[in-house]
Formats: structure tokens, sequence, C-alpha cells
């Protein structure tokens, strides 16, 4: 029972519609490499088609009805789209879930050191990353240093075409006879993922007894200081990623795919904020909740096991007149979720570590994996098959290319999502998402058509489910 190549059955009309799609997708990945700014773009999009903040909504004593589009994010890190329905909240709702954090480099509080006659960042890596793909390659810093008078600065260098870039180096070949022998998870010591941020001192007097010990390091923070005005103390408050410096390009002659840093888990995120917005009237109130911290366990005040979902509904159900705390719990229990996050994509040069009946192809379109998990389904939400087969009907009836898939073949590892966390309240959850190729590498490929079946996906599901 193979599934069909999603290509195959485009129109001219449809391929422009997904190269439309993928152009306002490969922007969103190349100008938003953190978590906060997928939020503030997103609210952005939000905003444009409309939605209003729960926040205004709150403060000016309004009430909601159906046709009501609002929107509410959390600690800038989280968001969530609500456009309510017709049919009264209890009712549950048609859930999109997806995450946008990704694996990285974040600077350490006490990040900054001078050696060999160079200024370092110190890091901590962040998600699931293997140490050897970061050295020699070109890498931006990108995020937000919080200062103690409330105010914060935006840093973002290394993405645009006249910024300078910054590297972590990598042994010379030369000399590497004994980091060769190692395990490639040894081969370079996370501890050493120090970003080079400068080669040049500042100029002090030889006789000057008060001149800097450290004076590259020194010229770094002069630097900093004068163009961000911050200090080397700003650092411990502060949250900078150090990510892959570039844009996402087409990939391929053909350019049927993408090559970007962060496709988990934008490349669900996008088209599910997408979807959101470009479905104006619906029966059963939609919701699309962008959330961080899944790559390090759902964890915190803004990852899903945190309540901003649970209160943000309870003050929507409040403001709509269905405020007993019985009503919540019902809409909770009887809403539906599409919990997205990327796919592994078959490669055929690790063929053995899939079992291609259950794997996910590249461009066979939206992925549905019923179960995730590891060592037998440990840690998975298993969709119910009543549950799989009213996805299939939806899919199925607005034409939309899906495949079933797995993680891999049996225990060759396995990994976990938010849906698991949703399902507690009793509602209906199945893993979906986009198939990518070198999943948490600095760059990942997706194929366009998923992400294209993807959107169209989402859209059906919140039209129709
Ligand atoms: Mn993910
Ligand atoms: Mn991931």
């Amino acid at each position: 029972m193979e599934r069909p190549c999603a290509w195959k059955k485009y129109t001219p009309q449809q391929v422009e519609e997904l190269e439309g799609l993928c152009r306002g997708y490969k922007q969103f990945l190349s100008e938003n490499k953190t978590e906060r700014l997928c939020v503030k773009t997103g609210i952005k999009m939000a905003e444009e088609a409309g939605y209003v903040d729960l926040e205004t909504v709150i403060a000016e004593g309004r009430t909601l009805k159906a046709g009501d589009k609002v929107y509410a994010a959390n600690h800038g890190k989280d968001l969530m789209l609500v456009n309510l329905g017709t049919a009264p909240l209890e009712q549950g709702f048609n859930i999109l879930g997806a995450h946008v954090d990704s694996p990285r480099l974040d600077l350490k509080q006490n990040p900054a050191f001078e050696a060999g006659d160079m200024a370092y960042l110190d890091t901590h890596y962040y998600g699931g990353v293997k140490s050897y793909h970061w050295v020699a390659s070109p890498l931006a810093l990108v995020g937000v240093i919080c200062k103690k008078d409330g105010t914060t600065v935006d840093i973002n260098i290394g993405d645009k075409a006249d910024d300078p870039v910054f590297t972590i180096s990598d042994l010379l070949i030369h000399l590497s006879s004994e980091q060769m022998a190692k395990p490639a998870k040894d081969a370079v010591d996370a501890e050493i993922l120090d970003v080079i941020v400068g080669g040049r001192p500042v100029k002090f007097d030889e006789d000057d007894k008060d001149a800097s010990k450290e004076p590259v390091k020194q010229m770094f923070l002069d630097i900093l200081k004068e163009q961000y005005g911050v200090e080397e103390e700003d650092f411990l408050s502060a949250e900078i990623e150090v990510v892959p410096a570039g844009p996402a390009r087409d990939m391929g002659l053909d350019r049927s795919m993408i090559l970007g840093y962060g496709h988990d888990d934008r490349v669900c995120a996008y088209p599910s904020m997408l979807a959101q917005i470009n479905v104006a009237n619906v029966e059963r109130t939609s919701i699309t909740l962008i959330v961080d911290k899944e790559e390090i366990g759902s964890v915190g005040a803004t990852g899903m096991t945190s309540r901003f979902f649970e209160n943000t509904v309870a003050e929507i159900m409040t403001l709509a007149g269905e405020d007993s705390p019985l009503a919540l719990r019902r809409a909770l229990a009887h809403s539906r979720m599409l919990s997205s996050d990327v796919s592994a994509g078959f490669d055929p040069g690790y063929a053995g570590k899939f079992e291609t009946k259950n794997a996910a192809f590249m461009g066979r379109g939206l992925c549905f994996n019923k179960y995730t998990g590891s060592r037998g389904k440990g840690g998975s939400n298993d969709a119910d098959a009543e549950y799989v087969a009213l996805i299939r009907d939806i899919m199925d009836k607005a034409g939309v290319d899906f495949q079933t898939c797995e993680l891999g073949r049996v225990n060759a590892g396995g990994g976990g999502t938010i849906a698991y966390i949703m399902a507690k309240y009793g509602m209906n959850v199945i893993d979906s998402g986009v198939a990518v190729l070198s999943m948490h590498a600095l760059w990942e490929v997706a194929n366009k058509a998923d992400i294209y079946e993807a959107y169209r996906g989402y859209k059906a599901f919140l039209e129709r489910a």
C-alpha cells in the first residue's frame, strides 16, 4: 500500500500556489531564527489578519462571540491564535500545535574570554545536537540582552549581507589522528564549542599598568558597548542563540526542496499559522498553538507542560459567557488536535534505519504518526483508531496527500513530541507533520510538496474536523 508522490498530481496553478507558500516560508525561516522572533512575526501575521490581543479584549471589558479572532502571547515565546466558531465552546476546539524552538547553542551567562590572542564566547548546547556539526561553519548571534534598567537590546548579527559572521574552529585534519579514532559523540567536546568573536587587540601603552590583560576581549566588549550600549555584566541577563548564518534556500536543480535552519519545527508552525488565519469562518472554534521548549522536554513556563494553554482557554470561555469550570473541562476533552512536528524522512544512505512500509518519504505529503516513542512506544501518545479514521476521511475528502509513518525501525531509537501533554485532557490527538532529512543538523532539508500538503491538510482539519 504505497502512497504516491504528491508532485505527480499538481496542475501548473497548484505549483504556482505551492511556490507562493514556500517563498513566504523561506522568508519566515530566514528572518526568524529564534522562538522569540517566530512569535513576534506570528503576532504580526495575526494582527494583519484582524486578530486582536486578548489582553486588549480583557482590558476593555469586551465580550467574545462567534467570528471574533484573538491571540495570546506568553513570555514572548508562545503564541495562541483563536478563531471563535459558531458552535458552543463546550463542544471543543480544532487545534493545530507546533513548536518554534530549534536545536542550537546558547551563550553561557558568563561567556566572554580570551585565548590565543582571540576573543571567544562560551556556549551551552540546547536540544539534541551532534557537536561535530557546529564547527567550521558560519554562525550568527541572535537574541536579547535585558538590562537592569528594564530595557531590552535586540541582537541579530550575521544574517545581513554586510554583517560579520562568527565560527567555531575545528582541529586541522593534519593533527587529527587521535580525534578521528574517537566515536562521533566524542569527536568534538561540547565544552569547547566556543565561538570566535574577535582577533584584534585594543591599543595600549606597554608601560600602562592598568592596561587590559585581555586586549582582544576588550576590543570585542568596547565595540559591543559602542554599538549596543551593553556591558560585559549584561550577558548575565541575556538570551543569545548561536545559529547558522545565512538564509533558507531552494535546493535541487528542480528547486523542489528547501535547505534551511530550523525546519524542526517551523516547517509545521508556519503552515499552521497560515492555515489558521486563512480559514475565516468556522463552526468549531479553531486554535493554533505555537510553543517553546519542545526540544528540551516541553518544560518551564513556556513549554507545553505549563498552564498557558489551559489558562488562556479559561479566559476566552469566560469572555464568551461559558465560564463554568465544568464547561472548560468538557471543551478540552471534546477537542481534536493535530500535534505537528517534523518526521524522519527516508534516507537511502541510511536505509537500514527505516522500515519502508512505514517510513515517511520526501514528497509524499503530510505525515501522520499514530504513535511515536521508543522501546515499545514508550512515552508516546497512541492515537485512537477511531480518530485516525476521522483524519483519513478529512484528508481524502479534501484531496490532501498524506502518508503514515513511524520514526525509524523498531528499536532504532525514537523521540517524543507535545502530543501526550495535550492528550492528558482526554482530547483526541495525533502526531502529524513534515518529513525532513538531516533533522537537528545545522541545515535541514524539506520537500516543498510536503510543506504545501501540510498547509492544505491543516486547513482541511480546521474546516472539517
Ligand atoms: Mn520537533
Ligand atoms: Mn526536534
